[in-house]
């Protein structure tokens, strides 16, 4: 369903000079415009999995790097194995866009720059003291699927993506500042009246199992996202409650534009 005020799935990480956007559901660069990211700042796209709402503006990343990039910027992309196929197919979709800019600007003489690395554990960036690592999730029968924790300057945050509880999330997120999960509340969807809708139980974590293990890893902070069904104004509480049950730390409820600091110099909790 697609919610007026909601975008889709993405999350914007700023770790020291580095601008890393993970994901990029429907409107991304529009909520991206409204942090002050242009898609030529990013430094590296992150992608959990290939699920359509999650890659949805893939291609409005891809052309806006491109033609707002004054030099050579090749786009940075991380994700699962596929991701160079779907990478691969959104520039072929592109291709009369891309020949007639080409034909149009004197100064744009090849088609947009990608670099593409496909990883599912280890260590995938370290560059600007900024350091980040995958480790698989369970989404299946998506799969594979992967969770990034980026570090910097003692401070890291874990992005799980859309999973069920796991071992190698767990391990990934072990005493992290801040852990963003994907969360869907089992109790409503459960009582929904469509089949189609209540197939996603077997492949979520609900609100109680992320916050299971925000407290398992032992971090910080747990910013909850990705919220379905939507939360509705006046839910919030419940929501928390849900969370904070199982789970003492900090809990932020990820509206968009949402902001969290964590790490050194950010403000008291
Ligand atoms: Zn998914
Ligand atoms: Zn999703």
């Amino acid at each position: 369903m697609v919610d007026p005020h909601r975008a889709g799935p993405s999350t914007l990480v700023r770790a020291g000079e580095g601008v890393f956007l993970i994901d990029c559901g429907r409107g991304v660069l529009m909520r991206a415009a409204a942090a002050g990211v242009q898609a030529a700042n990013l430094t590296a796209l992150l992608l959990t999995h290939l699920h359509s709402d999650h890659i949805t503006d893939l291609a409005d990343v891809i052309v806006t790097r491109w033609v707002t990039s004054f030099g050579p910027a090749p786009l940075r992309i991380i994700g699962p194995p596929g991701t160079a196929s779907v990478v691969e197919a959104t520039l072929a979709a592109l291709g009369p866009d891309i020949s007639y800019r080409i034909a149009h600007h004197a100064d744009i003489t090849e088609p947009p720059r990608v670099q593409v690395e496909e990883h599912v554990e280890g260590l995938v960036f370290n560059e600007g003291g900024v350091r980040i690592t995958v480790a698989p999730t369970d989404h299946r029968p998506v799969e594979p699927t992967i969770a990034f924790r980026i570090t910097h300057d003692h401070s890291s945050a874990v992005l799980a993506g859309d999973t069920v509880p796991c071992q190698t999330l767990d391990e990934l997120a072990s005493g992290a500042d801040a852990l963003v999960h994907t969360v869907i509340r089992k109790d409503l969807v459960e009582q929904m009246p469509a089949q189609r809708i209540r197939d996603i139980l077997d492949y979520h974590s609900s609100v109680e199992q992320a916050a299971a293990t925000a407290a398992r890893a032992g971090v910080g902070t747990l910013v909850l996202t990705h919220y379905v069904p939507p939360l509705l104004p006046g839910q919030e509480d419940q929501w928390r409650a849900q969370a904070s049950a199982v789970f003492d730390g900090r809990v932020e409820l990820g509206d968009d534009l949402l902001q969290v600091s964590v790490g050194r110099g950010a403000p008291p909790a």
